[in-house]
């Protein structure tokens, strides 16, 4: 209706400071560079400050999608199908605040319908809107439940998160193998162990160490 009111972002950056320029940007991958104790200047790096800030572009294009937006459309027509729906081992790029560096894993994510049902690809689509984003996993998780639940208004919404956070695997105390496991269960998910059993057993047993 109003097309003067901007889209609002279920989680705006919340920035005081405008938003630095493309070239202010590179110039700054450029001191990384010579941080590095390399030379930018050389044939191989020269590109790379440009390259970089089109990865980023890529890596953290979820700031300018909003995940509420993606469930908006729904579907009423469902013959009263009222059972678990699972999409499970999707894969997950994102990236720690921490440290600027992959986590990369697989997610499965579950909802009861309560007469509405969304295209399935739509609940992948709310993850990677929120994954290419700054991240730490335990948010990551809580904000693709939180919104399932806010827009779908679902009988119970169940998330995990299976993944391997290369700030551990590749520095610090160089832990590869290791997979951290996060979960949000609301509604039938969290009330009825019988529901919670049955979703876990479908998505099976979170694997540890896989190799992603
Ligand atoms: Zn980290």
């Amino acid at each position: 209706m109003n097309i003067l009111t901007p889209p609002t972002l279920a989680t705006p950056a919340a920035s005081a400071t405008a938003r630095p320029t493309r070239e202010e940007t590179e110039a700054a991958v450029r001191t990384l560079l010579l941080w590095t104790g390399d030379d930018p200047d050389r044939e191989g790096l020269v590109d790379t400050p440009a390259r970089v800030v089109r990865a980023y572009e890529e890596f953290f294009g979820g700031y300018g999608i909003d995940p509420v937006e993606l469930l908006a459309r729904s579907f009423e027509e469902t013959d009263g199908y009222d059972e678990m729906v699972v999409l499970r081992d999707i894969r997950l790029e994102t990236h720690c605040e921490h440290h600027m560096v992959p986590i990369i894993g697989r997610a499965h994510i579950a909802y009861i319908p309560d007469g509405r049902v969304v295209g399935i690809s739509k609940l992948a689509r709310v993850l990677e809107a929120y994954a290419k984003r700054l991240q730490i996993q335990e948010k990551l998780t809580a904000q693709v439940a939180n919104t399932i639940e806010q827009v779908l208004k679902p009988k119970g919404v169940a998330v995990v998160i299976e993944a391997q956070h290369q700030c551990m695997t590749t520095r610090g105390i160089h832990k590869p193998g290791v997979s951290m496991v996060t979960s949000r269960m609301l509604g039938a998910f969290r009330d009825n162990s019988d529901t919670r059993r049955e979703f876990l057993a479908m998505i099976g047993a979170p694997r540890q160490g896989s190799e992603a």
